[in-house]
């Protein structure tokens, strides 16, 4: 058996992993991941490389869950030729549908405007390349084949695969796949897909797997310790009353997936504990809405707090007004708001999106809060926020930075290295090759420093990206 790290090796964006076996049938090449690599220029590159395969070969693929970097490829891999199913869970399913027709449409709108500024000869610079339109996106959903939790199927004679929960995001899955090669004996294969924390809100805990022949671990956090929720709600807590009572805003910059619930759980269980008063909450991102209208959808996948939290919210509807914004219209009428509104809108670092006016008619008043709620790129505008730049420039016009501006480091889908490690604890064993995957350089050394010296597992490898391991 043979596999070979297509992305996520050595950086966290555009997981993919290409699994060469010999069954007793026949060969079979299957695929984990297909995601799309993120961030600086070499991340294009990357996306429109030719493939080292034949699409066409490839017998199926599975899908640990819908965030872009791991399934944002798939319109384009579709349209090369893969014909196979695509397996995922019932809700990654759900999810992926509301990711990839985003995903088309931005790509779709980026290009158009590229084309129409270099009609007008304004444009600089290599023209963008189109990885899949819509109708791709939409024509490679048909392939999409949603499987329970904890179900075991079979894609192929001789191969088993198993989705386990990963407490990260709506529908993430570990995926355990199970091959019996021709002449040998079986082995089992185990992604973690990207792993929640352990107390992560809203989400069950990541299931702990007893064994595996050829485990690859995230690391995106690999290095790091998050703060714990505890101090992250007590950090909420004083913003919120400070700004309310003081008759400010509070405007909060949030990924539309995972990060919007999660705060909306957040808000919602400090409000059933008196933690904090009736709150105004306008939810101003139409993806956020629709990832919010999903989560609510399948309470059955959420873990028991949650569950009960929403049914109390149900019963108290007079605790909380939630409101989803839903035009741009709308969304404008909410700049009349001076005080005691609290915004959840995107995108999460501020680069686009409704949160522009929001932080265009918050930031220039003492009263006003931004809440920064997730990790900010260098060069974005939540990053210039939480370098404290005394002014921004937003859509051409240098704004005044007067709002307090408030970093939350609690909050993150990803486990720190200390839930990281509890999960391998899980193993009973050493698995026999170990890969770290899906982490920066820095971050995933110093995971695999920790692994030596917490577990005693020696040979632990950082792939490289493209590289092709053995599997004895
Ligand atoms: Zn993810």
């Amino acid at each position: 058996m043979q596999i070979q790290f297509l992305g996520a090796a050595g950086e966290v964006t555009g997981s993919k992993y290409l699994i060469n076996t010999e069954l007793e049938d026949s060969a079979c090449k299957f695929m984990i991941d297909y995601g799309m690599f993120q961030g600086a220029r070499e991340a294009d590159e990357k996306n429109q490389k030719s493939l080292p395969f034949d699409p066409r070969e490839i017998s199926f693929l599975v899908l640990t869950h819908a965030h872009i970097d791991h399934c944002g490829l798939i319109p384009r891999l579709c349209a090369e030729g893969f014909k196979g199913p695509i397996y995922c869970t019932s809700t990654t399913a759900k999810l992926i549908e509301i990711m990839l027709l985003d995903s088309a449409h931005i790509q779709v709108s980026d290009f158009e405007r590229a084309e129409r500024k270099n009609k007008l000869g304004k444009w600089r610079g290599e023209m963008p390349v189109l990885l899949y339109d819509t109708k791709q996106a939409i024509e490679s959903l048909n392939q999409i084949k949603p499987i329970p939790y904890s179900k075991k199927f079979s894609p192929i004679k001789d191969i088993d695969v198993t989705f386990e929960e990963a407490g990260h995001i709506l529908g993430s899955s570990i995926a355990v796949i199970d091959v019996k090669e021709k002449n040998k004996d079986s082995k089992r294969l185990v992604f973690s897909g990207d792993l929640g924390m352990f107390e992560k809100p809203i989400f069950r805990q990541p299931a702990l797997i007893e064994s595996s022949d050829v485990l690859l671990v995230e690391s995106t956090y690999g290095d790091r310790l998050h703060r714990s929720l505890k101090e992250t709600e007590d950090e909420l807590v004083e913003i919120l009353t400070n700004t309310l009572n003081r008759g400010g805003n509070v405007i909060m910059p949030a990924f539309a997936v995972g990060r919007t619930q999660e705060i909306l759980f957040i808000l919602a269980d400090l409000i059933r504990r008196d933690r904090l008063p009736h709150l105004n909450v306008w939810v101003d991102s139409p993806m956020a809405t629709k990832v919010t209208e999903l989560t609510t959808a399948c309470l059955d996948e959420l873990d028991d707090d949650a569950k009960l939290l929403y049914q109390w919210l149900l019963d108290h509807k007079n605790k909380i007004d939630v409101r989803f914004v839903a035009d741009v219209d709308e969304s404008k009428a909410l700049n009349r708001l001076k005080s005691g509104a609290i915004i959840i809108s995107s995108s999460g670092m501020c680069q686009a999106g409704r949160i522009l006016h929001h932080l265009m008619n918050n930031l220039p008043f003492e009263k006003n809060a931004i809440v920064i709620t997730g990790f900010q790129a260098l060069r974005t505008l939540g990053r210039r926020l939480v370098d404290e730049a005394a002014s921004v420039k937003i859509m051409g016009e240098y704004i005044d930075v007067k709002a307090s501006i408030h970093t939350l480091g609690g909050l993150s889908a990803h486990a720190d290295r200390d839930n990281l490690l509890k999960w391998l604890k899980g193993f009973k064993q050493k698995p026999k090759h170990v890969f770290v995957v899906h982490g920066e350089p820095t971050a995933s050394i110093h995971f695999v420093q920790t692994i030596r010296e917490t577990l005693n597992w020696n040979d632990v490898i950082i792939p490289t990206l493209n590289s092709t391991f053995d599997i004895s």
